[in-house]
């Protein structure tokens, strides 16, 4: 009788271990708003969950030129390289291309009357920043990002 409820335990735990695993793969993250409260700064969740934005030349990567990726500051998804980051002059870091196409998605922003493309994290849907067709060759854009929305690794 035991061993038969060993192997029931130890089926069930691989079942749940599995799921997981698939949540995981599938690499959406769905927390609710009093879990990103709890885990990101008020500052952060202001920007990050209620599309704030942080005030032009305040934000620690304006003026940064290391050279690495940037990271959602919220669930850690790669989205840009400092090799496509250049000096706008508009107050925030800004991006002519995204690393990981994947990982960002755009959105339409109709706030305060002007239409705009909201840029948001594809994993967890935190809002980074927007994006304009006044950037550099290549691409001819500009990704206008939050610092706070943003984790810089070498
Ligand atoms: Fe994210």
């Amino acid at each position: 009788m035991k061993i038969l409820l060993l192997i029931i335990y130890t089926m069930a735990t691989a079942l749940t271990f599995g799921q997981k695993t698939d949540n995981q793969m599938n690499s959406s993250i769905n927390k609710t708003e009093a879990q990103w409260a709890v885990e990101l700064s008020g500052d952060q969740y202001r920007v990050l969950r209620e599309s704030g934005t942080e005030p032009p030349f305040t934000g620690k990567y304006v003026n940064f030129k290391e050279d690495g990726n940037y990271y959602c500051a919220a669930c850690g998804a790669k989205l840009f390289s400092s090799s496509a980051k250049f000096d706008s002059g508009c107050g925030w870091p800004s991006f002519y291309d995204i690393a990981d196409s994947d990982n960002v998605i755009q959105v339409t922003d109709s706030s305060f009357g002007i239409v705009r493309t909201e840029i948001k994290c594809a994993r967890c849907g935190s809002h980074l920043g927007h994006v304009f067709n006044d950037g550099p060759k290549p691409t001819g854009l500009r990704y206008c990002i939050n610092s706070i929305s943003l984790d810089f690794k070498k």
